[in-house]
């Protein structure tokens, strides 16, 4: 077996992170997505002199995060020649935006395409959704192409092909909207003013099982001299790799959100898969040793909301009771359907009545208003089309001559 078709086994038990196709190893190397320690390594080993490495890197970050620059032309503060030479070995082009889609609520979406590992193969796809809100503007992003998870009420976890994302295209992706929304300090709009003001790992995959590039992309994210985003408004969401929430806390130190879903195992062994790894007691006794947790970091539970499966008054009460101790806030999502989705969306008097339930207990106002559902934008829809062959049926055709 081929790394990739262990990808795609799905009844693999090994971890899912370590089996992930590789990301392409393009001629020049993207610079955007290296922190700042491994952005002064790739100057050295290109051969810039130590003493210039702290003010060289400080100006390509300056040019990449703060002025939306894609080529080296526009670093006049670099000499011709260097800039000639960096463009030479390096790259900081965008992703590719294959369509953009906006909804009739002012949810916007994109199609990107990553680099593509097959010479004549188009790179995969994912998905990138913002939701506008007074106030505040939220951009979900992707950390992996498809899944290895399966949780059966989830879109992308029915699409086979998977590899990382590198931490490169993490970034980019945030690169990318700010070019969609103008929103570059250069530009004439007024920098307290931010459009993305969150970002949430809430789009394909699962952030906690392609932790390195997640953590050097957050660290990149929230540097102060940069896109500057500030940890607490950066939210990771994951099913419950329970081994990597301290770690999560240690080393990366965002807003964390676990997609709990269900109260007994019996339920949540169904809609979230990895639970028999890892089951309900280790997840929420993970959550209360959570690294910074306190009532001003609190940790968000979201919960979907399935006709007939999770949403009993029963399940609220038990619910409450779990997480009792724990500084938490509960995220109700209305159960967004995709085409042959096994479950319906619970009825809004039984979502009403859940809610007050959750309310009384003392969490405020937790229903989340699906955004963007006329176009596929909404929590869990999100997979792109053209990955849903599995990637040994690709590259199989990839080496088809062709003509
Ligand atoms: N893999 C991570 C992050 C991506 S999913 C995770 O599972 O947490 C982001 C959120 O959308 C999760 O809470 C997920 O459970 C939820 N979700 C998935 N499919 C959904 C659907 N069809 N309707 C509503 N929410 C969904
Ligand atoms: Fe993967 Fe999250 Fe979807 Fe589950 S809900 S299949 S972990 S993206």
């Amino acid at each position: 077996m081929t790394t990739l078709d262990i990808a795609h086994d799905k009844q693999s038990t090994a971890p899912a992170g370590a089996l992930t196709a590789p990301a392409p190893h393009p001629l020049r190397p993207s610079l955007v997505g290296l922190t700042r320690p491994r952005l002064m390594q790739a100057l050295a080993d290109f051969g810039l002199p130590e003493k210039q490495l702290r003010m060289r890197a400080g100006q390509i970050w300056n040019g990449i995060y703060n002025r939306g620059l894609t080529d080296f032309d526009g670093m006049t503060t670099l000499s011709k020649e260097l800039r000639q030479t960096l463009a030479a070995a390096f790259d900081i082009s965008r992703l590719e935006v294959v369509t953009e889609q906006k909804s009739v609520d002012g949810t916007r979406k994109w199609l990107l395409r990553l680099p593509s590992a097959v010479p004549g193969v188009p790179g995969p796809e994912i998905e990138m959704v913002y939701i506008p809100e007074e106030g505040r503007g939220t951009l979900c992003i992707s950390s992996q192409v498809g899944c290895t998870l399966t949780c059966t009420f989830c879109h992308t976890g029915t699409q086979k092909l998977v590899r990382n994302l590198t931490a490169g295209e993490i970034v980019g992706q945030i690169m990318v909207a700010r070019d969609a929304l103008g929103e570059w300090p250069d530009s004439n709009r007024n920098s307290d003013d931010r459009l993305i003001t969150n970002i949430v790992m809430m789009g394909m995959g699962e952030p906690l099982y392609n932790f390195e590039n997640v953590r050097d992309a957050l660290e990149v994210i929230s540097d102060g001299e940069g896109i500057s985003l500030s940890k607490r408004r950066i939210t990771l969401s994951t099913s419950g790799v329970v081994p990597m929430i301290e770690k999560a806390g240690t080393e990366i130190g965002c807003m964390l959100a676990i997609s709990l879903h269900a109260v007994n195992d019996e339920t949540r062994n169904k809609l979230v898969p990895l639970n028999k790894k890892y089951p309900i007691r280790e997840l929420l006794e993970a959550c209360r040793n959570y690294p910074g947790l306190s009532n001003a970091r609190r940790i968000t539970f979201e919960y979907v909301m399935l006709k007939d499966v999770n949403d009993s008054i029963e399940d609220a009460k038990e619910l409450v009771r779990l997480l009792k101790g724990i500084p938490a806030k509960i995220n109700l999502i209305p159960f967004n359907p995709w085409p042959g989705s096994p479950y319906e969306c619970s009825d809004w008097a039984q979502i009403e009545k859940f809610a007050d339930f959750v309310n009384r207990a003392g969490y405020a106002s937790p229903v989340r208003t699906p955004r963007g559902r006329d176009i596929m934008a909404a929590c869990g829809q999100l997979k792109s089309e053209t990955v849903k062959k599995r990637a040994s049926e690709r590259f199989r055709e990839a080496a088809q001559p062709t003509g």
